[in-house]
């Protein structure tokens, strides 16, 4: 497909952005499923993000997805926002329609994904969540709007903590079903029993991630219980300690985190297209280690 005159585009902004697999992804779907459409990289730093947008806006660009550190920034600056994305109070994916930008963000729903396809639905279950940057956050709230029953919230006494307690206050306020309790991740006795009492656990904490790969939160492997669903949203490594040592105790389903990472991208084709992004195609081609 060559580019003319009426190509549209989408870009992906933040910073560092000159790493990311995005366009790769998002170019070889649009070419699979017929869209004259290219997609780019731009580095914008948090003060040039404002100036950024509306350049987008003016040129006519389709939508955007926003990498760290821009996601607070572009949730703050759409006029529109999903549930998720006002809950989590960061999008890293903007439609722009009719010069409005509505913004998603579908970390989250990569992580569900992930798990659906692992045989696994949030539906009903209980969960330990470590962590409450980014990630965490994003994880904790999409599977509440899913339908989890009880939500565990652990996090260490860092920068990220204040993080748990408007996390839980939110879902508490919209989503008054759904239990949440939160811990300090120091108090590892609260953290095991929990996990026991839990159908699935989740590491979105940066330990595992490199230079932190000889790192697990979990010191005891005796929690590992075969029908403990257990996920990283690492994938850097792509097996983390967690997840290696889950496996190894026999847990049924142990995954990591590249396979949210695919299944957000195909949510936010999705969004930005209506169409389905060729996912097993994208994953051979680009994730496939
Ligand atoms: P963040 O900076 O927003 O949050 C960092 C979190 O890690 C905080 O909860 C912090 O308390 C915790 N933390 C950092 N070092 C720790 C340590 N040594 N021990 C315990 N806790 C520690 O980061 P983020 O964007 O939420 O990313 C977290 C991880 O999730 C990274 O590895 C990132 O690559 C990954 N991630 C994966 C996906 C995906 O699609 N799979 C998406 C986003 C992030």
């Amino acid at each position: 497909m060559e580019i003319n005159g009426r190509t549209g585009f989408y870009c992906l902004i933040g910073s560092p952005v000159g790493h990311s697999g995005s366009p790769a992804m998002y170019n070889y779907s649009f070419q699979r499923t017929g869209l004259d459409d290219v997609y780019l990289a731009f580095d914008v730093k948090l003060e040039e993000m404002d100036a950024a947008v509306n350049g987008l806006k003016t040129l006519g660009c389709k939508g955007f997805n926003v990498t760290m550190p821009c996601k607070t920034r572009a949730a703050q600056m759409a006029d529109e926002l999903s549930d998720a994305a006002r809950l989590i109070g960061a999008c890293n994916t903007v439609v722009i329609r009719d010069g409005r930008l509505i913004g998603h963000n579908t970390d989250g729903i990569g992580f569900v994904r992930n798990l659906k396809e692992q045989g696994v639905d949030v539906r009903g279950k209980t969960m330990t969540v470590m962590g409450a940057g980014g990630a965490a956050t994003a994880i904790q709230v999409q599977s509440a709007l899913d339908g989890v029953k009880k939500l565990h919230i652990f996090n260490r006494e860092d920068e990220f903590a204040a993080n748990t307690r408007s996390t839980a206050a939110k879902i508490r306020e919209l989503l008054p079903d759904v239990e949440v309790e939160l811990f300090p991740l120091e108090d590892s006795r609260a953290l095991y029993d929990r996990i026991a009492e839990s159908d699935i656990l989740v590491n979105a904490t940066k330990a595992g991630m490199k230079p932190l790969e000889d790192v697990s939160l979990i010191g005891d492997a005796s929690v590992f219980r075969p029908e403990l669903v257990v996920a990283d949203a690492v994938y850097n490594p792509r097996e983390t300690k967690m997840i290696r040592e889950a496996r190894k105790a026999g847990c049924r389903v142990a995954v990591g985190g590249i396979g949210m990472l695919l299944r957000q991208g195909e949510a936010a084709f999705h969004i930005f297209t209506g169409k389905t992004m060729p996912t097993d195609e994208v994953y051979e081609k680009f994730f496939k280690e």
